[in-house]
C-alpha cells in the first residue's frame, strides 16, 4: 500500500500526533509523510497492509527511538533479574 493509497484511506494527518503531514517533494524531511508499520515482524507479527498508517518522519523516528530505549531497559532489567537469581522484590 503506497503513501498515496494510505492518504486516500486514512487522510492527510499523522497517525500519532494528528497534525497535517507534508506530502510534497523532497521527502525525508521531519514533517514528511512516512509509512508506519504498526505490527513489527520481529515480534512474530505478519506485515499486513491493514496495519500500515501514515505518520510524520519525526513521529516515526521518535517512536523507534523510544521503543529501542525501552527494549534496552528491558534487556538490562532481565540481566539484573538473572544476576539476582530470583524475582525482584515488590517495590
Ligand atoms: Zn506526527
Amino acid at each position: 500500500m503506497s503513501v498515496k493509497a494510505l492518504r486516500a484511506t486514512f487522510g492527510p494527518n499523522c497517525h500519532w500526533c494528528g497534525l497535517p503531514m507534508d506530502f510534497d517533494e523532497p521527502t525525508g524531511r521531519p514533517e514528511s509523510a512516512t509509512i508506519e508499520h504498526l505490527v513489527d515482524s520481529t515480534f512474530g507479527g505478519v506485515r499486513s497492509s491493514k496495519h500500515r498508517r501514515l505518520a510524520h518522519a519525526a513521529c516515526n523516528h521518535a517512536r523507534n527511538q523510544f521503543r529501542q530505549r525501552a527494549e534496552r531497559q528491558f534487556e538490562q532489567w532481565i540481566a539484573e533479574r538473572k544476576t539476582s537469581g530470583k524475582a525482584l522484590p515488590e517495590s
